[in-house]
């Protein structure tokens, strides 16, 4: 190669930082580095589905990383109409059938380190991966448009540089933290609050319970039990419980909520038509924990009767505070910016925060890896990646509690019109496209006049 158009870092290896590394792999004029915290990429665990939208910008990484990708996905591809999800009203001893939501396409599900895996191998030499390198912290030149580089510091005391920093690392940044703190001294006073307070995430008010029950077990029970065929919605006032078959059938895959009326609420206030978030001072502290099959039950136990028939057949489960990042003032400073969770982590009703990683991946690669793109326009190309990024995600993650209302029939909607509220809150992931975003996004990059360097 001849001398490299810039070192790009990604701090994370998640669902993100691959995508990133995977779709920015594509313009061999880049050197890429992604230092992972996790020693290898094994210790990562759990499912994760994906609508169309979110599917058909992975195919854009090419036939190849597609192809492999449905070896390991539960659901074929298509882009037919198919029902998705059946909801059930489930606060009364015999429950009854809500609606049926019908989508453009299955939601497309993987078991997280077969994810990982096919991105790995579909790396060229010009990205190389760092395992175990947690960083700390990073600092860079004051003034953007000078061309010294980024140091990075990492929590074994190792260092390393690069030109552009890209903060993949997920709901507890370090790259957030050391980027808003960059921030907040680039702005008046008055800012400075609001700017610091968007560092730690918050606990959204919402309590998860997870556990996974061995479909033989429940199918020795309950031979014709529904949640081994399908994905079910049990749904009740401020509650709510959902179950799919992952791994071919081996396992139901079970996830019930309680939702903290008073607290959803605040999440986001309305401030001149900005979605602001007002949740200082309430944290839940305890992030994850073990529960006993009676402990997780528990919340539940006034589910209707086909959702105990399950409950039976819990052996133990796990407890989530599920945290959230305010909506932030921005995604970058200078030559550093964050992609995914880092930016955005959001609740988790809409089954969409790996799928905006994945869009914020891709856009943020196409203004990166364009011709027109050089050392001293970069922090162009990441504001435009933030102009045309952060509202998008922004209502997602709106769209996201609005779809934990409507489950926990805390939206003011009637039952009857529940279905029709929920699938068009919801039908941006499979009628829409990131399409015109790119398109968007280049057109700006060509023309970088009308957009405000940093
Ligand atoms: C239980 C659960 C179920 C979910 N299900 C879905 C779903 O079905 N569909 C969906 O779209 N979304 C789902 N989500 C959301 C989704 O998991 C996240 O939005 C997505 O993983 C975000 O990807 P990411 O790459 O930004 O962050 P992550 O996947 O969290 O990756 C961050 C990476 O950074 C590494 N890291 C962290 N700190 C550092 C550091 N300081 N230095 C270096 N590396 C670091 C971590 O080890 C990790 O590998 C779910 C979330 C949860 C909690």
């Amino acid at each position: 190669m001849n001398s490299p158009r810039f070192r790009v870092a990604i701090c994370g290896g998640g669902v993100g930082g691959l995508t990133f590394a995977v779709a920015l792999s594509q313009y061999p004029d880049i050197i890429i580095d992604v230092y992972e915290a996790a020693r290898s990429f094994q210790e990562i665990g759990a499912g994760i589905g994906m609508f169309t939208r979110a599917f058909k910008v992975l195919q854009k990484l090419g036939a190849d990383v597609e192809q492999h990708l449905l070896q390991y996905s539960s659901s074929e591809w298509t882009e037919e109409f198919v029902s998705i999800i059946k909801s059930r009203k489930s606060d009364q001893p015999i429950g009854t059938e809500l609606f049926e939501l019908t989508a453009k396409g299955h939601l497309m599900r993987f078991h997280r380190p077969h994810f990982h895996g096919v991105l790995l191998s579909h790396l060229p030499s010009t990205c190389t991966i760092h395992n175990a390198k947690r960083l700390k912290s990073y600092t860079q030149p004051t003034d953007c448009s000078r061309n010294s580089p980024i140091a990075l510091t990492f929590t074994d005391g190792s260092t390393a540089m690069c030109d552009i920093l890209i903060g993949a690392d997920g709901i507890k940044s370090a790259v957030r933290t050391c980027m808003l703190r960059e921030l907040a001294e680039s702005v008046e006073p008055g800012e400075k609050e609001f700017i610091l307070s968007c560092i730690k995430p918050v606990w959204s008010g919402v309590t998860a319970y997870r556990a996974l029950v061995p479909a033989e077990k429940l199918r020795a029970c309950y031979p014709d039990h529904r949640a081994l065929r399908e994905h079910i919605q049990y749904m009740g006032r401020d509650i709510y419980f959902l179950t799919y078959p992952i791994s071919r059938g081996k396992y139901v895959n079970c996830v019930g909520y309680t939702l903290q009326r008073d607290l959803l609420e605040t999440i986001y206030e309305a401030d001149g038509g900005t979605p602001r978030p007002s949740f200082e001072g309430k944290t839940n502290n305890e992030w994850v924990g073990e529960l006993t099959a009676e402990q997780f039950v528990e919340p539940f136990k006034d589910l209707e009767e086909d959702a105990q028939r399950i409950f039976e057949c819990v052996e133990r489960g796990t407890i989530w505070a599920v945290h959230i990042v305010k909506i932030l003032p921005s995604t970058n400073f200078g030559r550093v910016a964050l992609l995914g969770d880092a930016a955005h982590a959001m609740l988790p009703f809409q089954g969409s925060g790996a799928g905006q990683s994945i869009e914020d991946a891709y856009l943020l690669a196409t203004v990166l890896g364009h011709k027109a793109t050089t050392l001293e326009t970069v922090p162009r190309a990441l504001a435009i990646y933030d102009k045309l990024r952060r509202p998008f995600f922004s209502d997602v993650a709106l769209r996201a509690r609005l779809t934990g209302q409507h489950c926990t029939f805390q939206a003011d909607v009637p039952l009857h019109e529940l279905g029709d509220a929920m699938s068009k809150n919801w039908e941006w992931t499979w009628l829409t496209e990131l399409d015109d975003a790119l398109e968007e996004a280049v057109k700006l990059v060509e023309d970088g006049s009308s957009v405000i360097i940093c």
